[in-house]
């Protein structure tokens, strides 16, 4: 066994593991989507972190409006991480 630290970027414990953890548990809570069925994907909404069903985020370039009634539709979307960055401070 190697006592020294490897010299990596990454490191145990921080607000980024967190994050990370958290949406891994909500994409495997909610692996796809209850409306439609496609995969579940995490989307990032400035510091907010979404699970969104894949199907609305290939078009949300074109109509992003479209989201929001989207969801009214079922499919999901739901907040995972309200404040990434104050996560990633943490
Ligand atoms: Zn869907």
């Amino acid at each position: 066994m190697f006592m020294t630290a490897p010299t990596t970027l990454t490191s145990p414990t921080t607000g980024e593991d967190r994050s990370r953890e958290r949406i891994e548990q909500a994409a495997s809570d909610t692996p796809f989507c209850e409306a439609c069925g496609a995969p579940t994907v995490p989307v990032a909404e400035g510091d907010e972190i979404w699970l969104a069903c894949a199907s609305t985020q290939e078009h949300r370039t074109l109509i992003r409006r479209l989201l929001s009634f989207e969801a009214l539709m079922g499919h999901t979307h739901q907040l995972v991480i309200e404040d990434v960055s104050e996560q990633l401070a943490a």
